[in-house]
């Protein structure tokens, strides 16, 4: 089985978030169950400069205002087909954001040029069985594909971002001016890569399942829940994993290594010392996040005095909104808080393994990954009660104590009071060793890789098949 896997970032080439862990893990998790997939991507200069043996596999006179090339090769594990178009992406910084800190003012074409590639690729030059878009940036492919082509499936990391354009665009961007409907790809006057994905896909997924159910609701929609009630039958949640090799705490080089709870000693120790954070009698929270409303940050900043007063930590490695980013820097003022501002894969690893534990008190989260890595790395998270949060950690209640099930700590509703009586949670159970022992080694014999899930995308494209 052939599958064509769309995107606009795939780790370790170019990652801006949770997407690039899941395209860079996917195709060597479906390989496994007999999927032979190959990942297409704008040629950033990053992935072109990564690209080793590229063969010119399509040519494109004009794609999207200017010429273009497909180029089939490798990088490192990864099977790629890189839209080499330097109109589009031949530019340094953010993959998305210009200079001056907005989205690039041609994104929609920039993306619908990734996607009108893929069309063309998955039904001339590498015919696939199954075409797999990801989020908006890949839209427009299943859009594209209506004329005739290989089934596609959407799925969707976060319905947050639509790649809404002008409707000035329709022309520019090869659509049908008579499918601008509000059944099509309008959306509230404007044009919607998403929607155009959402409506045009043979089969939507989503990447948790309570995502799924809650995508139907207008809380979580985000305009598009009446779109997600109409393709209800064709919408599955299926849960991401993580990359078990490269976050493993047995072998991770950049950690002291361990397979045990035990093993976290060394890593909690220098995880002070680079962060600068004096011993202390209580836990030490970790969070690695992109710093927006999302995430819910701004409500452990008002729960946070909770966490400290009780002899607890925080070590926070993130970016994002400037206003967040000040506000961790004055809370840094405590000497129990330590803050780095920026994006680094090294010190995400030594926050995850120096942890004690992991805080995700996000407002929505389509799946999350972060507390997938602490589960692995026995730093125990305490999340927020919603999408792929819900489903993948068990709340420490006395009856999953018990049974000996619980592997972390739930907030709900999301909001400061819940947060703050969360962190109270967390230190009552980390004062008491036994239980907190019971907790780390529960999570981290957790499963967080791909098997379940490769299984659940195999049979979803054999399905479409058939
Ligand atoms: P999202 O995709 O919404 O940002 P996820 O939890 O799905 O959230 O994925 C986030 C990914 O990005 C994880 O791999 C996490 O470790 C990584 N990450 C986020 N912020 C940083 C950062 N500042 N430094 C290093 N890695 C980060």
């Amino acid at each position: 089985m052939k599958v064509l896997s769309v995107a606009s970032e795939c780790a370790p080439l170019v990652k801006t978030g949770g997407l690039a862990d899941v395209t860079g893990a996917l195709p060597g998790a479906m390989k496994t169950e007999g999927v032979e997939m190959r990942t297409m991507l704008p040629g950033y200069p990053a992935v072109l400069a990564a690209l080793e043996g590229g063969q010119v596999l399509r040519e494109e006179r004009d794609l999207m205002g200017g010429p273009a090339r497909v180029l089939a090769g490798r990088a490192g594990a990864l099977d790629l087909m890189v839209v080499d178009a330097p109109h589009l992406y031949a530019r340094e910084g953010s993959i998305y954001l210009g200079p001056d800190g907005r989205d690039w003012p041609d994104n929609p074409a920039r993306f619908a040029a990734l996607s009108w590639a893929a069309a063309e690729v998955a039904r001339h030059d590498w015919p696939a069985d199954v075409v797999h878009c990801h989020d908006w940036q890949a839209g427009f492919a299943p859009y594209y594909l209506r004329t005739g082509g290989p089934p596609s499936v959407l799925t969707i990391h976060n319905i947050a971002f639509h790649g809404n354009a002008a409707p000035e665009e329709i022309g520019p961007l090869r659509l049908d001016p008579s499918d601008f409907t509000p059944e099509g790809y309008e959306f509230w006057g404007r044009l919607s890569a998403l929607k155009a994905g959402l409506v045009w896909a043979d089969r939507l997924t989503t990447v948790s399942p309570t995502y799924a159910a809650e995508l139907m609701r207008p809380e979580f929609g985000m305009g598009l829940d009446g779109v997600m009630r109409a393709r209800a039958a064709d919408l599955a949640g299926i849960l991401n994993g993580i990359d078990t090799a490269v976050w493993n705490p047995a072998t991770d080089p950049l950690i002291e290594p361990y397979d045990t709870p035990e093993g976290k000693a060394p890593n909690k120790a220098a995880l002070r010392r680079i962060m600068g954070l004096p011993e202390a009698a209580g836990p030490l929270c970790v969070v690695v996040s992109r710093l927006t409303e999302q995430k819910g940050f701004d409500l452990l900043l008002e729960a946070l005095p909770v966490l400290l007063a009780r002899g607890g930590q925080l070590a926070l490695l993130g970016s994002g909104d400037p206003a967040l980013e000040r506000a961790f820097h004055a809370a840094a003022e405590d000497r129990n808080v330590a803050v780095r501002i920026g994006y680094d894969e090294a010190l995400a690893h030594r926050l995850i393994a120096g942890g004690d534990a992991i805080l995700v008190p996000s407002r929505f989260e389509p799946c999350g990954l972060t507390q997938l890595m602490g589960l692995r790395y026995g730093t125990v998270p305490l999340v927020a009660l919603t999408g792929g949060l819900a489903d993948t950690v068990i709340d420490a209640s006395p009856a999953a104590l018990a049974a000996g099930a619980a592997t972390g700590i739930q907030v709900h509703p999301v909001a400061a009071g819940p947060l703050a009586h969360g962190l109270g949670r967390l230190c009552d159970l980390w004062e008491t060793p036994a239980i907190w022992a019971q907790l780390q080694g529960n999570a981290m014999a957790a499963p967080v890789g791909w098997e379940r899930s490769a299984r659940a995308y195999a049979a979803l494209y054999a399905a479409l098949i058939a």
